[in-house]
C-alpha cells in the first residue's frame, strides 16, 4: 500500500504558496519520493488475543529515512501493530517485512540492525544509566557500529546524570533513557512507541529535535503517538489506526484534504439575504453563520465582496482551513464504515 487516495473534491489542489487562512505548520508533499526502498511493510496484517482480532488485515509501507507516524485511538491496535513489526510477535495473518527480513523468524539478524523504544521499558531502578546502556550494548554484540554510553547519553542530553540512579530520574528523563537505549547500536531503523509521553513541552521539543536530527541522517522513524502536533512536527507521512484498521494514511496535507475549511462569523439582525455560496451555510443563534466549504477562498471572495457592497460587518469573522484534530475527531467518532474484520479503509465523507 501506499498512500490512500483522496476523495474527489470539486476544486482543484490548495496551492502551495501563502494563503488567507493557514493551520498547517509544515507541508510535507513530496518529500519523499516514492522510489526509496522499502524500509518495511505489513500486507493485510492481522492480530489477535484469543478470539479478539485487535489489528484486521492492515496495509502499510514505511520507506527509507521517511518519519512515519501512527496515530489513533486508544486500543486501535497501533502497539499491538508495532509489536508485530518488531518481531515480538507472529501475525496471525498476512506478511511482515523489516529490512528485507522476517521480523519474527529472524529477529535476532534484525535486533543488530534496530532500535526500540517501548512504552513502559520497566528498567530496573538501582541501575545506572551507564549501567544500563553498558548492559544492552553487550545484549546486541551483532550490531554493526555502537555509540558508548557516553555519546548515547550526550546525544539525548542526558550525559550530566549518567551516574544517578534510574529511579532518581524524571519521568521525561527515564524516557530520554529509554530513546537512548533505541540508539546505542546505531540503528537504521527506529521503533518508537510514544516516545514524549510524560514530557513537559520544552523536553518534547528538544526530543522532536533529536528526531529530526536522525531523519537528516537517513534513520527510518516508525512512531505511535496521541500528540497530533508531534505527527504534524515529526512525519513525513501518518496513519491514523482506528478499532484495528487503518481509517486514512497519507502525507498531512493529503490526510486533512479529505476536510472541508471553516468560515465563521456573526451577521446584524437586518443582514440581507446571502450570496449564493458553494459551501453548507448553518445559522446559530445571535446571527451567527458557519460555512463548511471545499472552496474555502472562492466563498470567503464571496462573502466579503457582498459584505462591501451591502455595507455588512462580518463581526468575528474566523476562515480556519481543515486540521488534523477535525480528521481525528471524524475518525474517532464515527463508527467504522466497513464490517468488523474486513479491515478495508474506511472513506471519509
Ligand atoms: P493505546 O493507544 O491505548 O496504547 P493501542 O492502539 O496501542 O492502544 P493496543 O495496545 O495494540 O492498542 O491494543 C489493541 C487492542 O488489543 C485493545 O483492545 C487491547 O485491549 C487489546 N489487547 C492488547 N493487549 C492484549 C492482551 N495481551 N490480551 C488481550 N487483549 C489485548
Amino acid at each position: 500500500m501506499d498512500t490512500t487516495p483522496n476523495p474527489p473534491t470539486n476544486e482543484p489542489a490548495r496551492p502551495s504558496g501563502p494563503s488567507p487562512v493557514a493551520t498547517v505548520s509544515r507541508s510535507t508533499s513530496g518529500d519523499l519520493p516514492d522510489e526509496r526502498p522499502t524500509a518495511l511493510s505489513a500486507t493485510a496484517l492481522r492480530c489477535r488475543y484469543g478470539a479478539f482480532e485487535a489489528v484486521r488485515g492492515i496495509d502499510l509501507t514505511v520507506r527509507r529515512g521517511e518519519t512515519f507516524a501512527l496515530l489513533g485511538t486508544n486500543g486501535a491496535g497501533k502497539t499491538t501493530t508495532l509489536e508485530t513489526l518488531e518481531g515480538h510477535r507472529a501475525p496471525d495473518g498476512g506478511d511482515v517485512e523489516v529490512l528485507g527480513l522476517d521480523p519474527h523468524a529472524e529477529r535476532r539478524t534484525l535486533a543488530a540492525r534496530i532500535g526500540l523504544m517501548l512504552q513502559t521499558s520497566g528498567l530496573p531502578g538501582d541501575l545506572t544509566p551507564r549501567e544500563v546502556l553498558e548492559l544492552w550494548r553487550r545484549l546486541t554484540p551483532e550490531a554493526s557500529d555502537h555509540l558508548d554510553a557516553t555519546d548515547a547519553l550526550t546525544r539525548v542530553e542526558l550525559d550530566h546524570r549518567a551516574e544517578v540512579r534510574i529511579r532518581q530520574l524524571s519521568g521525561g528523563e527515564r524516557r530520554r533513557l529509554d530513546l537512548a537505549l533505541a540508539l546505542v547500536n546505531d540503528p537504521e531503523l527506529i521503533f518508537l512507541d510514544e516516545p514524549t509521553t510524560g514530557m513537559d513541552p520544552q523536553a518534547r521539543e528538544r526530543t522532536w529535535q533529536i528526531l529530526r536530527d536522525l531523519r537528516v541522517e537517513g534513520v527510518t522513524i516508525l512512531l505511535t503517538t496521541h500528540y497530533l502536533e508531534e505527527a504534524e512536527a515529526l512525519a513525513d507521512r501518518l496513519a491514523i489506526m482506528h478499532a484495528g484498521a487503518l481509517a486514512t494514511t497519507g502525507t498531512l496535507t493529503e490526510v486533512i484534504a479529505s476536510q472541508p475549511a471553516t468560515i465563521t462569523a456573526r451577521l446584524s439582525a437586518d443582514a440581507p439575504e446571502l450570496p449564493d455560496l458553494d459551501g453548507d451555510i448553518r445559522w446559530a443563534g445571535d446571527h451567527r453563520l458557519a460555512i463548511t466549504t471545499r472552496r474555502l477562498q472562492q466563498d470567503l471572495t464571496g462573502l466579503l465582496v457582498w459584505a462591501r457592497t451591502h455595507g455588512q460587518r462580518l463581526d468575528e469573522l474566523q476562515a480556519t482551513d481543515a486540521s488534523l484534530t477535525q480528521v481525528f475527531h471524524d475518525i474517532a467518532g464515527a463508527p467504522l464504515a466497513t464490517a468488523p474484520g474486513d479491515g478495508t479503509r474506511r472513506e471519509h465523507r
